[in-house]
């Protein structure tokens, strides 16, 4: 066990020097055979259950019905689904080191300024916002190593070209919060190699073009919210852009916006999906459009709303994940309501991993203010999530701010969350914004069923 009092930087560094050790090995499993991904899936999955049975006391009787040692993927459906509800509510039960609670957590997650090791060996993160239900996401060191590994190494080839020429690599237009997978994981292993110019999607348009000029990445990562945006920008000349490819993560990828970004940048935009609870889930695609699926690190069931296998080429209603390489906090069968539609036959590209059209769903809308002021979401969402009495939000638009409903379970500090969303604004340009937080009972649906989280002022105002 590590003592404490170790300078984040020391840890940081053995971090690094782990997950190096690490990438050839899950480099090289992207060539793999089908034989091949599925005897790891096998062997990692009765490690997994193995582990989740010996030391996470919730698991224990889930997995009364499986033997870690002889199951196999298709015995999955003797253990019941786990819910993002369930991990919530028995979050201290579940990971699998008893020194690890959801208290000591969330205070972590509260006084965090930037990058920081709990229990100087893991990781905590908040859900990205795509359900607006708070979450909590423990990682050990291997998984989070791993984490890494599995989101960057299909851009390999690309990234090693830059390390010889020995330019920056990557430009990474996302969140800047400490609680942030995207941040969190780039601030831990940044390094010489594969240095990453972090650019807060938060900052304003102009902000974000002049510091693109200046780092001239290989590899353009952000949120597909902002492509229209960068494309206005390079048709009025102010963006300069000679990178090799757009990667886009953590929210749906339109059709559209793919189109419009290859047609006016001239560059191959990627996608791939992720989610705080299996950073790394998949890896993208270079022929076309759609990612395959990171079988070697976890199972997706692509499943209907009453929890039956669909077959290739039909659209799930959700999946069931696995996640194979994070034992601390086993996540076996978790529900996450994303529509899959895993595609039938082998891909043009060669990979032998199951190939998924791009995910569709809903997509958070930038709020834009007088004076052509953008704001994106996370500006609201993180502070939110931040707060762990509050369950789930609705944020609508209004002229100078916003109004806020929030379900809570105790008693956040309104004021403190006010004052922390009124900064988030100011730094984007919005000087005297008003932010009213109203506690209600539930969340209402739209018609459709979705929830939407974040309500423009046009929307709004109907
Ligand atoms: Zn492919």
């Amino acid at each position: 066990m590590t003592t404490i009092n170790q300078s984040y930087d020391s840890i940081r560094q053995r971090h690094v020097d782990y997950m190096w050790q690490l990438m050839p090995e899950y480099v090289n499993r992207l060539r793999w055979s089908r034989a091949e991904i599925e005897a790891e899936q096998t062997r990692a999955l009765r490690s997994l259950l193995d582990h989740a049975r010996m030391h996470s006391p919730w698991h224990k009787d889930r997995l009364a019905g499986i033997n870690p040692s002889t199951a196999t993927i298709a015995d999955l459906d003797k253990v019941p689904p786990m819910t993002k509800e369930d991990l919530m509510s028995n979050w201290d039960s579940i990971v699998t080191d008893k020194r690890a609670k959801l208290k000591d957590a969330n205070t972590h997650l509260l006084n965090l300024k930037s990058d920081a090791y709990f229990l100087d060996e893991y990781h905590v993160i908040l859900s990205g916002g795509s359900s607006g239900v708070r979450g909590a996401f423990l990682y050990d060191w291997h998984g989070w190593a791993v984490s890494y590994i599995s989101l960057v190494r299909g851009f390999n080839n690309i990234l090693m070209k830059i390390c010889d020429d020995n330019k920056s690599a990557i430009a990474s237009i996302s969140a800047y919060v400490a609680s942030h997978a995207s941040s969190a994981l780039s601030h831990t292993f940044s390094s010489h190699i594969n240095e990453i110019a972090h650019i807060p999607v938060t900052l304003p348009i102009d902000e974000i073009v002049n510091e693109l000029n200046r780092v001239r990445p290989a590899l353009l990562h952000c949120f597909p919210n902002i492509l229209s945006h960068l494309c206005a920008e390079f048709l009025d000349g102010k963006l300069q852009f000679n990178t090799k490819a757009v990667w886009c993560t953590s929210e749906p990828l339109l059709p559209g916006d793919r189109e419009l970004t290859e047609r006016t940048l001239k560059v191959p935009v990627v996608n791939t999906w992720s989610a705080s609870e299996v950073n790394g889930g998949t890896f993208p695609c270079m022929s076309g459009g759609g990612f395959h699926i990171s079988e070697d690190v976890c199972i997706i069931e692509p499943v209907n709303n009453h929890g039956q296998l669909v077959g290739r080429g039909e659209r799930a209603d959700k999946i069931y994940m696995t996640n194979l390489f994070n034992k601390v906090m086993p996540l076996i069968r978790y529900e996450i309501t994303d529509q899959f539609k895993v595609l039938e036959g082998l891909c043009p590209c060669g990979s032998s991993y199951l190939k998924a059209e791009d995910v569709l769903g809903r997509t958070d809308d930038l709020f834009v203010y007088d004076g052509n002021i953008i704001v994106h979401p996370l500006n609201f969402y993180s502070p939110l999530f931040q707060e762990p009495d509050i369950m789930e939000f609705l944020v609508r638009q209004t002229e100078q701010g916003a109004d806020i409903d929030i379900v809570v379970t105790g008693s956040p500090d309104y004021n403190r969350l006010e004052k922390s969303i009124k900064s988030n604004l100011f730094q984007v340009g919005l000087k005297s914004s008003k932010v009213n937080i109203y506690p209600v009972e539930s969340i209402k649906r739209s018609k459709t069923g979705k929830l939407k989280r974040f309500v423009p002022l046009a929307v709004n105002k109907k």
